[in-house]
């Protein structure tokens, strides 16, 4: 495919205002003209989209590594597959999800239709983070898409050679007046967020999910948040070592750790920390060799601002393996520190890297309590054979989304919706959920004509005989 459909740039404009007003009016325009409502519309985009991923592999998986030295295997995974699921599962699907919904019906609404119809909501945004830079941007573009409504999609200037990619590549694929690519910082946005949109979609940071959050209600704008925090873990010592730790260090160094439901922590008695601190080191060995500084299939750090406010949070720690950097390269090894403090440096904040503190508690009770102390998080993981171990964390605790005995991988299970409470975010997607995140469920009631009488005590004149029967 030429290059020749790209979207909007705000990079190096310095009056921005009259593209970012035309791109906006476009969007609105076009919506307005029907043409994102009709099945058939919507799933041409669908294919359309999923056309951009089986033909751009390499381009991705090239950016990708530029931008985060993500090995091929995980854009592939993380990035491309989980995207193209998402397509598939809407294009199975969409005919039914599209469909008015029936409802039951009462005494009062027996001859009638009372039924919810979804339906798009306009204009919507769309903003992507850095980490997980084509997934979090295409994911929700496929319930954007799916509900029928028009997008402005607005990668992370972060990842910037994906931003790239997506500015260039991904209009040659998907129809130009329903849905364009914008690229801009902070500042564009910013301005970009001035208009009013009918629903916006926001991954990335609580700090900024404040300031989108803010903004949104300006014009009493809907939105879903996807946010982070500190994911939490509890392993207690029924648990299989060697199982948990390779489950923990898998999921807390995909991609570096930058990822929003990585195990940020590890809790679990002092008893217990050694065995695991052991099986988490050769977990590591196993993964990634001996120098995982040379190794193919681990992530770098994205940006300078980054790697040094990770570099910081390695000040005065007890390491027990890895510590090491490389400035160059962005590159930290995969640590894990022991002995943690629950209130130490390493604790106020999401680590969002390859770090991670043990923090050794007197039991399950401690655990609980610390996790209930803080912001609720994105994801809480429970490594235990005593399933009421599980439960009572489940129980006991809030989180976004949850995992026994393994960590991420929930968020791969399709049927369930992915999304924070609380600091960790609102609003949920995937699946269904990314169709109805992106729909208005109009409640509808279908009368038909005649049949008066039956409901004809509403009308004046009023009378006791009316009220009381
Ligand atoms: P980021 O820097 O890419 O920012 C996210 C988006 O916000 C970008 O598109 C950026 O352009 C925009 N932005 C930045 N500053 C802005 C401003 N002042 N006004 C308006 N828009 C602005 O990503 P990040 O924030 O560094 O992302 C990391 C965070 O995101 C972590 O906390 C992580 O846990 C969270 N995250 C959450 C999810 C999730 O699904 N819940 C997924 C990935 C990341």
């Amino acid at each position: 495919p030429s290059t020749a459909g790209k979207g909007v740039m705000l990079h190096g404009v310095e009056d921005n205002t009259a593209l970012i007003t035309d791109t906006v009016q476009k969007l609105r325009r076009t919506f307005q003209s029907g043409k994102t409502r009709p099945y058939e519309f919507r799933k041409k985009q669908l294919e359309g989209l999923l056309k951009f991923l089986n033909e751009n592999v390499d381009l991705l998986c090239d950016a990708l590594w530029k931008d985060l030295h993500k090995p091929r295997q995980e854009c592939i995974v993380t990035e491309i597959e989980i995207t193209k699921n998402e397509i598939l599962v809407a294009l199975a699907n969409l005919k039914k999800w599209m469909s008015p919904k029936p409802t039951e019906k009462s005494l009062a609404t027996l001859a009638d239709y009372p039924f919810i119809q979804h339906e798009p909501y306009g204009v919507v945004m769309i903003i992507g983070a850095w980490n997980y830079p084509v997934n979090l941007l295409l994911g929700p573009l496929v319930g954007a898409i799916g509900a029928g409504n028009c997008v402005l999609i607005k990668p992370s200037e972060v990842a910037e050679n994906l931003e790239r990619t997506i500015y260039e590549m991904l209009p040659n694929y998907i129809d130009q007046d329903c849905y364009i690519g914008v690229c801009a910082g902070p500042e564009g946005t910013s301005a970009i967020l001035k208009h009013k949109f009918d629903y916006i979609f926001y991954t990335g940071s609580t700090t900024v999910g404040k300031i989108v959050y803010e903004a949104a209600a300006k014009h009493l704008t809907p939105v879903t948040l996807e946010l982070g925090g500190k994911s939490p873990v509890w392993v207690d010592e029924t648990s299989d070592m060697t199982l948990a730790a390779r489950r923990i260090m898998w999921g807390k160094l995909i991609n570096a750790g930058q990822t929003c439901i990585a195990p940020d922590y590890v809790m679990c008695t002092a008893e217990t920390q050694g065995e695991l601190i052991k099986a988490m080191k050769t977990a590591v060995r196993e993964f990634l060799g001996d120098n995982p500084g040379k190794s193919k299939d681990f992530c770098h750090i994205i940006s300078t601002r980054q790697f040094d406010r990770l570099r910081k949070l390695l000040t005065g720690q007890n390491v027990a393996f890895g510590g090491d950097f490389d400035v160059d390269q962005k590159y930290i090894a995969p640590t894990v520190l022991s002995n943690v403090g629950l209130y130490s440096e390493v604790m106020k904040s999401e680590i969002f890297g390859p770090i991670l503190p043990i923090v050794p508690v007197g039991n399950a009770d401690t655990a609980i309590r610390f996790v209930n102390e803080g912001e609720k998080p994105l994801a809480l993981y429970v490594f235990s054979k005593d399933d009421r171990v599980s439960e009572r964390f489940l129980k006991e605790t809030t989180s976004g989304g949850a995992c026994i005995n393994d960590t991420i991988m929930h968020i791969a299970a399709e049927s369930l919706p992915f999304g924070g409470v609380g600091a960790s975010g609102t609003g949920a997607y995937h699946g269904f959920y990314s169709f109805e995140t992106f729909s208005h469920k109009r409640a509808v009631l279908w009368k038909k004509h005649g049949w008066d009488f039956l409901f004809a005590m509403r009308y004046p004149p009023y009378s006791d005989f009316k009220t009381n029967g």
